[in-house]
């Protein structure tokens, strides 16, 4: 990937911690192609919100597996109820697909690794947390 440390050190990109959080939210906005993963409303960067599909209140983290693209309006619906309390088939919005998606979200794998695969040496957020560099 990289011949010598120097060459490493001119690729890394350093975020400020403003931006990091940016790209981790943005990146959660484009793993739900920009729709609120409860009703499938489209958003935007000004009407998207953060959902903690388990609340805070509850004990549940900031943590990319159980954050979720949402729309101000099911945020505030949900509040801090847990997310098939909220999300069940007595919701108007609920599809079996969506219920799914959410699950599988829930189960991502979200242990920390830094990526050292050569053929993709390229800035990426995914999981928790991760580290990229540009290859050239
Ligand atoms: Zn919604």
């Amino acid at each position: 990937m990289f011949q010598t440390e120097n060459e490493l050190l001119q690729n890394l990109i350093v975020l400020s911690p403003k931006l990091a959080r940016k790209k981790f939210r943005e990146n959660i906005f484009e793993s739900w192609n920009w729709k609120c993963m409860y009703c499938d409303r489209d958003l935007t960067p000004s009407t998207a919100t953060i959902d903690h599909i388990k609340p805070k209140f509850k004990g549940g983290k900031s943590t990319r597996s159980n954050m979720g693209a949402c729309c101000t309006c099911c945020n505030s619906n949900k509040a801090s109820k847990l997310v098939f309390d909220f999300y069940n088939t007595s919701n108007p919005n609920y599809t079996e697909e969506r219920a799914t998606k959410i699950k599988e979200w829930l189960e991502q794998d979200t242990s920390f690794y830094l990526n050292s695969d050569k053929s993709s040496a390229t800035p990426y957020l995914c999981h928790d947390v991760s580290i990229g560099w540009i290859s050239n």
